[in-house]
């Protein structure tokens, strides 16, 4: 029987612009004029973006991002740019170019260049962001969906930590894939795998709703189409990938993601994990797991697929995390077994765990962990 919805909403103000080579004529889809662009040191580099800034009145770019963006980081940032922007600039615009870390890092300096006080402050909830500049973000990577979302990663003491503001949802989302082909096999995967999970936990997601399980399976079957070939240095593929990721990202920037993801967290800050591959380790396992708590929406999703059974679902991400070249086992990425039940304790304390069907409990964490050490 199908599901009985009492009330869903879809809010995401996000205006998304696809354009193969957009961002050469960045100026003009965003109106900015002087800008302050935080980017990767690879795309500062490249004679596509110096051609796509000279458009610019002036552009002050930092370009010296950290992966799982550290909230130290960002104040940094506040310090540098405070000098520009007391008379030497007057930023109109904050760009962020990049993959998942430097757009987060872009929302979270778009905001505080505004506000007073550390980042820190606005993670742990003592502070709120009201307000913040005018953003445009790029992305360089077909995985995290930040472009298209209110969420923002920090690793604040050691271990990252998602937050959510209203400021953190951009004014556009420019969605250029050229920007995707110097993407390194490994990347394309950690984040293509991320995408992946996006989708799936979207759809599975307790708070899922029918306007983004559309989405959430289009991008599903538009991954498992584009994925290897992507990997293999395709362009059209690459193209697709990087539409299924922002299609990903729209789904869970209204259901929020689940126990994949809260599991990653750990597992990315204690054993250097890239993050999409933290996420995929577990998806496996998850998926039969979940199937038992959502198996008329799983068996949906297995015929939409085209697939089987479930286990043939499960199979199919493994084999895209071997695709990429890695091993689907925690032991592997330097974790020892006595170490899992710290892994489960801290996963526990990421609220998104309780958005997965059936609401894994600590023991079933462990099991999983278990299942897949
Ligand atoms: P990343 O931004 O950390 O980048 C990984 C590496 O790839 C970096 O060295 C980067 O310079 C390089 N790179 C990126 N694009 C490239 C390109 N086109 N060519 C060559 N090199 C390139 O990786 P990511 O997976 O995109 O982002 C991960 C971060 O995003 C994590 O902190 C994660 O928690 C966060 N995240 C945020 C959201 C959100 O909604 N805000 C969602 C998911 C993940």
């Amino acid at each position: 029987m199908a599901k009985i919805y009492e009330k869903f909403e879809l809010y995401n103000p996000v205006r998304v612009v696809y354009k193969k080579g957009g961002l050469e004529n960045s100026r003009e889809i965003s109106g900015f004029s002087n800008v302050l662009v935080i980017c990767d040191p690879y795309v500062s580099q490249s004679e596509y973006f110096k051609k796509a800034m000279s458009k610019y009145e002036s552009v002050f770019v930092f370009d010296k991002i950290l992966p799982n963006p550290p909230c130290e980081m960002v104040d940094d940032i506040i310090n540098i740019t405070c000098d520009y922007t007391n008379g030497k600039f007057n930023f109109d615009g904050v760009i962020g170019i990049g993959g998942g870390s430097t757009l987060d890092t872009a929302k979270a300096v778009s905001s505080l260049i505004v506000s007073c006080g550390k980042l820190s402050e606005y993670i742990e909830g003592s502070k709120r962001f009201e307000k913040r500049l005018p953003l445009m973000l790029v992305p360089t990577t077909s995985g995290t969906g930040s472009e298209v979302t209110n969420v923002g990663v920090y690793t604040i003491n050691g271990i990252k930590k998602p937050m959510t503001s209203k400021t953190f949802w951009a004014d556009i989302a420019l969605v250029d894939p050229v920007l995707t082909y110097s993407m390194p096999h490994r990347v394309a995967g950690t984040t293509g795998l991320d995408a992946l999970a996006h989708a799936i936990e979207s759809y599975w997601a307790i708070s899922t709703q029918p306007y983004t399980e559309g989405l959430a399976l289009r991008a599903m079957k538009m991954i498992f189409e584009n994925f290897k070939p992507s990997l293999n240095g395709e362009e059209p593929a690459r193209d697709e990938m990087a539409i299924a990721a922002t299609i990903a990202g729209i789904a869970f920037s209204q259901t929020r993601t689940t126990a994949a993801h809260a599991i990653s967290f750990p597992i990315t800050s204690f054993y250097n994990v890239e993050h999409g591959l933290a996420c995929a380790l577990t998806l496996p396992s998850l998926i039969v797991w979940t199937y038992k708590h959502v198996k008329e929406r799983m068996d949906e999703l297995i015929q939409y697929l085209s697939l089987k059974n479930i286990d043939e679902l499960a199979k199919k991400v493994e084999e895209l995390i071997e695709f990429a070249g890695f091993s689907t086992r925690l032991r592997d990425y330097g974790v020892k077994e006595e170490e899992l039940e710290n892994i489960a304790r801290v996963s526990m304390e990421a609220r998104i765990i309780d958005l997965t069907p059936g609401q894994p409990k600590y023991e079933d964490v462990l099991e999983i962990l278990k299942q897949i050490y």
